[in-house]
């Protein structure tokens, strides 16, 4: 017999395996000794009851029926001899693009102005360890992109937009654990990235696809609407039957190149803030409800958000155990993101906590009334005060929570695993105000839903402006840009994604749409 459980246990009996076992034994009224296997299907935390419980999803196999695990694979095919599609970028975005290339017959020619994930490595020490940028190398921008050294959190809101449960097994089939598969909370970690992208980048090269590295892009060629290929910085030109655009959402560049071609972008909305960090034992001690984290259970997390006027505030990309990093990819801008390792090991949780901005709060920036360029130059600007107000060397402007909210400056700073140093600072006096004052007001609330929330035990630290891009590429119902039929924007900085999965999902709808394109043209006859 197979059946399917959904249960509520404590971890003493989850992880204790012979009363796991009896525990299953007595639910379905047989002899323990009649169960062969035990498959969690999916499995989350319950932290509402002063007893933290692990909510279970259960398939159990019994007597002669056995259990025989999923055989992770995909039909990659050789694509030697097919019509090259041209990615942009190497991120998430790029690479899931790659692999879907193969399984549609195309074959992937990736440009990327970053290294390869372990020359990448050496450029975030330096930058870690002595404030030096490299502006194509970094936290943002080189192999696997801004997803490499992320955090690899791989929970999304994008179920509907495609097969989410595709791109988590591609993960497995490429190292990752397996329980991302089963866990509400997926996570990969920093640490396990970086080997995790330099296999996809092998899968890709054993089925035919090529990848080049230091390869910036400079210039897009079209003619009669169609594109036909790009130059990089060193002059070189790479022709394709598409153009896949997945630069990111820090690729300034790429967004000024089109708006020096005319060709159609737009601005949107996007967030900004600052990172919180609180020791994790105090996350912990609110969301467990005890002194001492409980055996088996992880470093707590949290998710936050409130409306303040018309302005959302909301916790973003939070890292328990986790560290706070300089995310730049300019010397003299200060950008903070958060990641953490597979084990969540470290003694602080961080988080974003930002603040809707509207298109029409960063018109004051605009060069002309439709400047769709105006959300950069807004977030350029208070990138470039934090880096001044910390005192350069990519020092970040911080302050105690409370002393944030009493508006007054912190005597001294709390320790932080933000490795390049803090400067104390009155952070009002550098954020734009709606933003200090909706910040503010939200740290109230946040107390209110998570008591001990708000204390100097916390410090904000900034700034945390690359949520998602200010301006948006456009597309038709296929996927194109509207001034260019075989031109495909796609992933974070097209500005319909954001987040590792939703990135590839939209990499893999956008290839299903070019290998449309090449069908219903001539490159297929
Ligand atoms: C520190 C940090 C932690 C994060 N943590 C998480 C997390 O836990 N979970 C999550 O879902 N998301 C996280 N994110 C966000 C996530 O990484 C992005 O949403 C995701 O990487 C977007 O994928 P993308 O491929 O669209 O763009 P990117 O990852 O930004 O990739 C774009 C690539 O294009 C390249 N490029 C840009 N311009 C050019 C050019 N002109 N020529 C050639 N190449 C170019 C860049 O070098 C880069 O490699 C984090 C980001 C950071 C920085």
């Amino acid at each position: 017999m197979i059946v399917e459980k959904d249960l509520t246990l404590t971890s003493d009996i989850y992880f204790n395996a012979d009363k796991f076992h009896d525990c299953i034994a007595e639910l379905l009224h047989i002899e323990p000794v009649h169960i062969n296997h035990i498959e969690v299907l999916k499995r989350s935390i319950d932290g509402r009851s002063k007893i933290v419980k692990w909510q279970l999803k259960l398939r159990i196999f019994t007597d002669n029926d056995r259990f025989s695990p999923e055989q992770i694979a995909f039909s990659y095919r050789d694509v030697t001899h097919c019509p090259p599609v041209i990615i942009v970028g190497a991120g998430p975005a790029g690479l899931f693009a790659a692999l879907a290339c193969l399984e549609q017959g195309l074959k992937p020619v990736i440009l990327e102005r970053g290294k390869d994930v372990s020359q990448r490595k050496h450029d975030i020490a330096q930058l870690s360890t002595k404030g030096v940028l490299n502006p194509d190398s970094n936290y943002c921008f080189g192999e696997g992109g801004a997803g490499t050294f992320s955090d690899g959190k791989l929970y999304t809101r994008s179920n509907k937009r495609g097969d989410v449960g595709k791109v988590l097994k591609t993960f497995v089939f490429h190292g990752a654990d397996v329980n991302i598969l089963v866990d509400s909370t997926p996570h990969i970690g920093s640490d396990k990235l970086p080997q995790i992208i330099q296999n996809i980048r092998e899968t890709i090269q054993k089925y035919g696809g090529i990848l080049h590295f230091d390869t910036k892009v400079t210039d897009i060629l079209v003619s009669h609407q169609q594109f036909e290929k790009v130059v990089t910085a060193t002059g070189q030109f790479f022709a394709g039957t598409a153009l896949i655009l997945a630069t990111g959402h820090s690729a300034d560049d790429m967004y000024a190149l089109f708006d020096r071609k005319g060709w159609a972008l737009e601005s949107k909305p996007f967030a900004m803030g600052v990172r919180v960090e609180h020791p994790q034992a105090l996350i912990d001690r609110i969301q467990y409800h005890t002194t001492l984290r409980p055996a088996f259970l992880p470093a707590a997390r949290y998710m936050l958000a409130t409306q303040i006027g018309d302005r959302g505030v909301f916790s973003f990309c939070m890292c328990p155990g986790g560290l706070i990093v300089p995310a730049s990819t300019h010397p003299q801008q200060l950008v903070v993101n958060g990641m953490s390792n597979s084990s969540h090991n470290s003694d602080y949780a961080n988080a974003g906590l930002v603040v809707t901005v509207n298109t029409s709060d960063y018109q004051p920036f605009a060069r002309h009334k439709e400047d769709p360029l105006a959300g950069l130059t807004f977030r350029d600007t208070f990138e470039r005060r934090f880096f001044e107000s910390g005192g350069g060397n990519f020092h970040a402007p911080a302050q105690k929570m409370c002393d944030f909210v009493n508006k007054k400056p912190s005597r001294a700073l709390n320790n932080s695993t933000y490795h390049r140093g803090l400067t104390a600072v009155n952070i009002h006096g550098i954020l734009p105000d709606f933003i200090g004052f909706a910040l503010r007001k939200a740290l109230f609330d946040f107390d209110d839903k998570m008591h001990g929330y708000l204390t100097n035990d916390a410090q904000l630290i900034g700034l945390e402006s690359r949520t998602s891009s200010p301006v948006r590429i456009p597309r038709n119902e296929r996927l194109q840009h509207p001034d260019i039929s075989n031109l495909y924007p796609c992933g974070e900085g097209s500005g319909y994604s954001g987040g590792i999965v939703s990135s590839a999902i939209d990499a893999i709808n956008v290839i299903l749409e070019v290998s449309k394109y090449c069908n219903d043209t001539t490159y297929f006859a």
